[in-house]
């Protein structure tokens, strides 16, 4: 079993509680690591840390080159520990290999290019004139709390890390308490590679008191936070004391419209891995699938014939599909809502059931429902498990309300081989995403992030990376003639 301690001001400490919590494999429940359970005090600890290196130290004075060459360094250090963070990442989080694999590669590769962002200018001279010179200057924020989810240990925290660091805060960063293997992994790089002290801090515990402080604390400037609707509103109100600047990643219902005109293989395909990614435990998930009448029959038929084929199993396991929810209480909520979808009349296609063969483990089969009524509660609220609810629509206005119709507005996809009546719908769809012949595509230089109740802010991109710069507009006169100033008639005595 790994033991790992909190990472404070480039040293690796105890809880000053003492107490400890434990990570399971939520493939068989066996122990994995042990973790010190971070307090409120250990909270201050790290929010001091980070907000004296930001206040007094070198990182936000250096120049981008060098920030840049650091985050480079992290990600290298990545790469070179790839084969011991995916299998670690396996039994931290339930990730199947393949995930994970892509997880580790693409948090090499998305830290490479914050290290890009690094080192380009976002400031701008604008409106030059005779009288005066106007920039706009981009700073770093502060102090920067970072609260990250179970579903992408490693990955949401290199999403927050990345650009925090690329525009030089200070961080403090409180993984899940259920996936803190990866980020205290994290820590170990960091130490290793003598990152500036105090300018990450990586603190493992819980979200009501430690998650609550870093959220809370008046020496915090920022929070970036993904997680729930839920979590994210509290983070709102705690972050409204001293008006911090908020991204909030939040939840999802994601709508997969498929038009009459789509290839129909090719939509089943990108259908199912919209969903059944990850167990559908991703915020993007495409969790409502809505079907023109006239391919309905038989997209259904199809999708379940494929998905019988799904392989649940080990996800150590190269040829495993599925594997195992985060934890009981997941598999318990998401147990829940499939009772709710019988109670509301849909029709269970395929699934809805834990898995006989793996006791332990925390498994859910692929469940499929159809005839589903958008206003239920399965086609509504985020279950974040391999659920899909299926609607059919005549119309193309219809299906835009309905996926319209949802308090969520992370993203949306479109299957057709229409182009010109795809790219129509998007402009409709109020989403932060659309895809169109595509899912979980995610780019760099891309804003990411949701309308309505999905969040606040954008992640990647230039979007992505201004969420973490304070902008200032600096004047500089030309006139340099009191009497010539636009002002000198209106209040100064004219001596
Ligand atoms: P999920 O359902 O994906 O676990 P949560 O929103 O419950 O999402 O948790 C996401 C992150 O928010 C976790 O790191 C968790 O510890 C943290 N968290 C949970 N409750 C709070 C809270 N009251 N204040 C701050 N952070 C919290």
């Amino acid at each position: 079993m790994r033991e790992y301690q909190l990472f404070v001001n480039g040293e690796f400490v105890n809880s000053s509680s003492k107490e400890t919590f434990t990570s399971i494999n939520p493939f068989n429940q066996e122990v994995i690591a042990k973790f010190q359970k971070a307090t409120v005090e250990d909270a201050k600890m790290a929010i001091s840390s980070a907000r004296n290196a930001f206040d007094n130290g070198e990182w936000k004075k250096i120049s981008r080159e060098e920030r840049s060459n650091w985050i480079k360094k992290i990600s290298d250090k990545i790469n070179e520990n790839k084969t011991e963070l995916e299998g670690l990442e396996v039994e931290d989080s339930g990730s199947t290999i393949r995930k994970a694999k892509e997880d580790v590669f693409l948090s090499a590769k998305n830290l490479y290019s914050f290290s890009k962002y690094a080192s380009m200018d976002f400031e701008k001279e604008i409106n030059a004139s005779k009288t005066g010179k106007n920039f706009i200057l981009r700073e770093p924020i502060g102090v920067v709390s970072a609260i990250i989810p179970w579903n992408f240990p490693l990955k949401m925290a290199i999403w927050k890390l990345g650009p925090a660091l690329a525009a030089g805060n200070t961080v403090i960063l409180k993984p899940s308490e259920l996936t803190s293997v990866s980020a205290m992994e994290l820590a170990k790089i960091f130490h290793e590679i003598n990152f500036p002290k105090g300018v990450i801090n990586i603190i493992t515990g819980f979200g009501e008191d430690v998650g609550s402080e870093l959220a809370s604390s008046k020496l915090v400037d920022k929070v970036s936070f993904t997680g729930s609707t839920e979590i994210g509103k509290k983070i709102m109100q705690m972050a409204s004391c001293n008006l911090k600047k908020i991204t909030l990643e939040c939840g999802g219902k994601s709508a997969n419209i498929v038009l009459d005109d789509a290839d129909l293989e090719m939509a089943i395909d990108g259908t199912m891995y919209a969903i059944f990614y990850h167990q559908g435990q991703c915020c993007e998930a495409g969790s409502r699938l809505l079907l023109h009448e006239k391919i309905y029959d038989e997209f259904l038929f199809k999708l379940i014939e494929k998905t019988k084929k799904l392989k649940i199993g080990n996800p150590k396991n190269l040829e495993t599909d599925i594997g195992p929810v985060i934890s009981k209480k997941q598999q318990e909520k998401i147990l829940h809502y499939i009772q709710s979808g019988i109670d509301s009349n849909a029709k269970l296609e395929i699934g809805g059931k834990i898995s006989q063969e793996f006791p332990n483990g925390f498994f859910i089969e692929p469940t499929i429902f159809s005839n589903v009524n958008n206003k239920s509660k399965i086609a509504q609220e985020e279950i974040f498990g391999p659920i899909l609810s299926i609607i059919k629509f005549k119309t193309i206005e219809e299906a835009i309300q309905i996926a319209n119709d949802s308090t969520y507005g992370l993203a949306a996809g479109i299957w057709s081989s229409d182009d010109e009546k795809s790219l129509n719908i998007s402009k409709q769809l109020r989403v932060g995403t659309v895809w169109i012949n595509e899912w979980h595509l995610l780019s760099e230089s891309a804003p990411f992030g949701g309308y309505k109740e999905s969040g606040i802010g954008r992640e990647f991109g230039e979007d992505g990376m201004l969420e973490y710069f304070e902008t200032k507009h600096l004047h500089i006169d030309l006139i340099k003639d009191r009497k010539k100033k636009f002002w000198y008639d209106t209040v100064v005595p004219k001596t």
